[in-house]
């Protein structure tokens, strides 16, 4: 095995497998990976960097290939850090096709053009307000760009199989961690590379368990919780427990949430609570007009999750859909018990920027948390206890409960990495571990060299390996 700097990326195109990479290294955010196999030029994932601002910035930088010299672009899944980037991509001229399973392409055509929105909206309220450093501020991309974008998709079924090209084949397995999540082999001339992308939990609430992953001479695994076991209470006593302490002092409950995947498992917990008189009954808001449209995808794929079509109905009803902007100001207006579900899941924008600016500075009300908060985050400053949080260029003071679930987590924990990789049909030359902060990902080095004696390899950002 080579170890190359970023330079020899574009002058060697003939050497067998090359992986180079250029996101999700040393961060969880921002998945890129440029493959080089078969003489072609292959990118898994196209994902935004989000979080802190030094990665931010890297959106904004040129890529350190041309976008034209690709042959394909493959999706493992539809979350932004992963397909965000999409946009700029094919702005910057890239005219190929974008592979996805059939359920990424369908949440893609909700959350790029959200996803850009979202960008439009914060460079117009920063212009307005005339908080920004750049004048005027710009969206990295606007809502044309990303359906521009969306044409590039070609759906395919998970799990399939198919030929890229006449001499490199790729494979789609189910991953587990949102609906269409697929881990991806890519295999020529007997050389396979597969790509864990993000892996779900084998006893996840929602979603079914991963696949077992097929074989590969190189595996590049996800790390979010390398350094974590999650907790073993089940996220409903977990969340019922929270609930009941917050709403029994008349507090708003915040939840911050993902509007695709932890928003409908979020409903399905608290539909089921509800059911069982574990928390009171009182009002719940799912204020994202994306997850109200998600939620009937659902029903298209019930083999890639538990819910049946009762409980899928069930659950749309347990909470009131807000859609309009009058309408999600107005709850601002309203006082406790009542439970606010909004996006982002980070807080790192979306409606629920401006549920935190009026509830936060109470202490009787709850902000609490379903999944990983990336470092440079509203959401991470929050649960390290930090006093106050800038929202829309003002300070807001953070009195309300801070909580952060992991039972409700959408990323296996080390345990359920390592028994993802052992159920390998045989162990693979080399694993990179990718998509962690650099302690989770250095973490599950040291675990995957000590439970199955692999050799294991944490690159950094721009580096590229290549077989002999
Ligand atoms: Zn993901």
């Amino acid at each position: 095995m080579l170890r190359l700097s970023l330079r020899g990326v574009t002058d060697d195109r003939h050497a067998f497998m090359k992986v180079t990479f250029l996101g999700a290294a040393g961060a969880v955010t921002g998945s890129k990976y440029l493959v080089e196999l078969g003489g072609r030029r292959v990118l898994i994932d196209c994902g935004l960097f989000q979080g802190l601002k030094r990665l931010r910035e890297r959106n904004w930088q040129p890529l350190p290939f041309d976008p034209r010299s690709l042959d394909a672009v493959l999706l493992t899944h539809a979350h932004i850090d992963h397909s965000g980037y999409l946009p700029v991509l094919v702005r910057a001229g890239y005219q190929g096709p974008v592979y996805c399973t059939d359920a990424t392409r369908r949440l893609l055509s909700l959350m790029l053009p959200d996803s850009a929105r979202l960008q439009e909206e914060e460079a117009e309220y920063a212009n307005r307000h005339r908080f920004s450093k750049h004048s005027p501020a710009l969206p990295l991309y606007t809502e044309a760009d990303a359906r521009t974008a969306l044409q590039r998709l070609h759906p395919i079924s998970l799990p399939s199989q198919i030929a890229l090209f006449t001499d490199v084949q790729a494979s789609f397995s189910r991953a587990g961690h949102l609906l269409g999540a697929a881990s991806i082999r890519l295999e020529s001339h007997g050389e396979r590379l597969l790509f864990s992308g993000d892996l779900g939990r084998t006893h996840d609430p929602l979603m079914r368990a991963p696949a077992p992953p097929p074989a590969a001479d190189w595996v590049v695994i996800e790390s979010t919780y390398g350094d974590r076991v999650h907790s073993p209470l089940d996220p409903e006593t977990e969340l019922a427990a929270h609930l009941s302490r917050a709403l029994a002092r008349g507090g708003v409950v915040i939840v911050p949430t993902f509007a695709i995947g932890r928003a409908q498992l979020l409903l399905h917990l608290i539909r089921r609570m509800k059911e069982k008189h574990a928390i009171p009954d009182v009002p719940v808001y799912l204020n994202s007009p994306m997850a109200e449209d998600a939620t009937p995808l659902y029903l298209d794929y019930p083999e890639e999750h538990r819910l049946n079509a009762v409980e899928l109905a069930a659950m749309t009803q347990v909470a009131h859909f807000v859609t309009g902007v009058e309408e999600s100001k107005s709850l601002n207006r309203r006082s406790g018990p009542m439970i606010i579900l909004a996006a982002s899941g980070m807080a790192t924008g979306g409606r629920v920027v401006h549920h935190l600016k009026a509830f936060a500075p109470d202490s009787r009300n709850m902000i609490l948390f379903t999944g990983y908060q990336a470092a440079g985050t509203r959401g991470a400053a929050m649960l390290a206890g930090t006093e106050s949080i800038k929202c829309h260029g003002e300070w807001v003071p953070v009195r309300a409960e801070i909580v952060q679930l992991h039972g409700t987590s959408s990323h296996a924990d080390y345990h359920g990495l390592i028994a993802w990789l052992a159920a390998s049909p045989g162990p693979p030359r080399r694993v990179f571990v990718t998509h962690g902060e650099p302690a989770a990902a250095d973490a599950l080095r040291q675990h995957l060299r000590r439970a199955l004696e692999l050799e294991v390899t944490v690159p950094e950002q721009g580096e590229s390996f290549a077989s002999t």
